[in-house]
């Protein structure tokens, strides 16, 4: 599963910042997830639960956001939200854009340590 890695990943970045913190259990750790990144959020959630197993987020809670996948039009000068699955044309002006500015995000926003 694609999500496992991903979730994998997730954990050994978040238990490095921990570390480098000097925290020995996180609470919690926050994610952007684009709507264009390829990633299913409850399969996420899901895999995270085995993933964390037997590390320092043993207990820890898994929070998505989720980010909009936004394109913009040079002639409006406005984004405008491109859906999903994504259609890459300006509603406002009637025009094809391919200049996707968000929905591609797959970061760490946050680390929470156990108080
Ligand atoms: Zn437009």
């Amino acid at each position: 599963m694609h999500e496992l890695s991903i979730a994998t990943a997730i954990v050994e970045q978040a238990e490095e910042i921990a570390r480098a913190d000097g925290v020995d259990g996180v609470s919690s750790v926050t994610v952007r997830v684009g709507e264009l990144a390829g990633v299913v959020p409850d399969a996420l959630h899901f895999a995270f639960e085995v993933a964390r197993d037997g590390t320092a987020l043993a207990a820890a809670r898994l929070v998505v956001e989720q980010v909009t996948a936004r394109a913009w039009c040079g002639g409006c000068a406005e984004e405008f939200a491109v859906g999903m699955p994504p259609f890459f044309w300006c509603p406002r002006c009637d025009q094809p854009s391919q200049d996707l500015r968000s929905g591609r995000e797959l970061e760490i926003t946050g680390v929470e340590a156990v108080p």
